[in-house]
This record gives C-alpha cells, sequence and structure tokens, in this order.
C-alpha cells in the first residue's frame, strides 16, 4: 500500500504574512493520518520550515537544480532546499516545462539530485488538452514517467503526481474514469520497471482538486493523494481536503 499525501502547490504566491495560513494547517492536523506538505516560493522555504517546525506538516521546494552547487545564478540545489528545512520537492511540474523549457532528461537529473540530497521528489507528469484529444494520454504519461524517473529508486524517496495540463488551475477536471484510467496504467507501468516496489509509490492526481470533489477524487482507485495549487493557499480550503483524504 502507499502511504497518502496531500501536496499543496502555493506557486508563485505568499508573502511572510501568508504563514499564518501554514501554521493554521497545522493546528487543525496534529495528528493526521496522512502526510501533509506545503510548497511555497522559495523565498519562503526557511521562513515556513522554522514556523511548522514540531508539527505534522512538511514543507517543500517547487523546482531544484541538478548539480550541488555552483556557477547557477538564480537557481536552488536541493542541499540548499534540505539547508533551509524542506523535505519534499516538486519536479517536472507543467509550469517549469512549459515556462523554463524542462525536459524529461532533466528531471529525472533533477529527481537523482533531490534523491540523493534526501527529498522527497514529487515528480509531475501529464498531457495536455491536444494530446488528449488525439487519443494520446497513456503513451505521454507513460513515456514522462520512463523519461523523467531513475532507473532505480528508493520507493519511500519519490511521488508521483498526474496532472493533466488541461486541468490545472482551469476548474476543468477529468471524469472519474479518465483519472482512473490513468492512475491503473501509471501503476502497471510502473510495476513493470520497478516490480514490487510499485505498490507503494504515491500517485497523486493534481488538477483543480477542491474540498468539493476531493472525496470523490480520492475514492478512485490507485489515487492516494493530490498535488493542489489554488485550494492550497488558504487554510480553510485545504483542510477540506486533508480532511477528505484521511477519510478515504
Ligand atoms: C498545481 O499547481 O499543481 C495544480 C494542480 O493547481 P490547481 O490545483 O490550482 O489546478
Amino acid at each position: 500500500m502507499a502511504r497518502k499525501l496531500a501536496a499543496g502547490n502555493w506557486k508563485m504566491n505568499g508573502t511572510r504574512a501568508s504563514l499564518a495560513e501554514a501554521k493554521a494547517l497545522a493546528d487543525a492536523f496534529p495528528t493526521p493520518s496522512v502526510d501533509i506538505v506545503l510548497c511555497p516560493p522559495t523565498t519562503l522555504v526557511a521562513s515556513m520550515a522554522t514556523a511548522l517546525q514540531g508539527t505534522a506538516v512538511a514543507t517543500g521546494g517547487q523546482d531544484c537544480h541538478q548539480n550541488v552547487s555552483g556557477a547557477h545564478t538564480g537557481d536552488t540545489s536541493a542541499e540548499l532546499l534540505v539547508d533551509a528545512g524542506a523535505s519534499h520537492v516538486i519536479l517536472g511540474h507543467s509550469e517549469r516545462r512549459a515556462d523554463h523549457g524542462e525536459t524529461d532528461a532533466l528531471v529525472r537529473a533533477k529527481t537523482e539530485a533531490a534523491v540523493a540530497a534526501g527529498l522527497i521528489a514529487v515528480v509531475c507528469v501529464g498531457e495536455t488538452l491536444a494530446e488528449r484529444e488525439a487519443g494520446e494520454t497513456l503513451a505521454v504519461v507513460r513515456a514522462q514517467l520512463q523519461g523523467s524517473l531513475p532507473d532505480a529508486i528508493d520507493a519511500a524517496k519519490i511521488v508521483i503526481a498526474y496532472e493533466p495540463v488541461w486541468a490545472i488551475g482551469t476548474g476543468k477536471v477529468p471524469t472519474l474514469e479518465q483519472i482512473g484510467e490513468v492512475h491503473t496504467d501509471m501503476r502497471a507501468a510502473l510495476s513493470d520497471r520497478y516490480g514490487q516496489d510499485a505498490q507503494s509509490l504515491p500517485l497523486l492526481y493534481g488538477g483543480s482538486v477542491k474540498p468539493s470533489n476531493a472525496a470523490d477524487i480520492f475514492a478512485v482507485a490507485d489515487v492516494d493523494g493530490a498535488l493542489v495549487g489554488g485550494a492550497s493557499l488558504k487554510a480553510a480550503d485545504f483542510s477540506g481536503i486533508v480532511a477528505a483524504l484521511q477519510e478515504a
């Protein structure tokens, strides 16, 4: 069985005042039965990790460089995230792939760097609307998994997030059947590659998850949690999603 995870992606949102939302979330779930992580912008990683110390809510980054250190202006290595107090990092988000031209090979290098530094890597995959309409969803997702993940994995250090690009921030959500089809196929592809270890890899769904649709999504086979953007910014919204995951 895969462990369950509710992961919040604040993207390029949040100031120090927003740490109150993180603390409110931690107060709402002092002893959760699922893992919870918030991934704020890099400027807030250290202060959020400090604010959440001693709570059940972890802190993560939204990207890391594939190198340990060096002349990479503006970048953040996995080691620097660890030093700031992060335990997780989102990698290969579709916005990184689109805005920064990140390829599967780069995402794989970043994943290897993150795991080597001791972080849990939340590796994102997902098809565009054009790819879905062309009937290519399963092939696209399989190819992204193949290219973005190392050949040898520590199942405790990798999380997969299936995020259809067309569902991110749009309010559009695939049908439960469509989510189930992709998650079942991902589990099969991962089992072919990693054997029994694939059973314990958490498979998150991401794309317009809200408190109102979370329970239905978490009831789908092979959905072990969610990667949540907009609805993770407010503790009141994210709490509804965490509660639904605990009850799933
Ligand atoms: C995301 O940022 O990964 C995401 C899924 O965003 P949203 O929940 O806002 O669609």
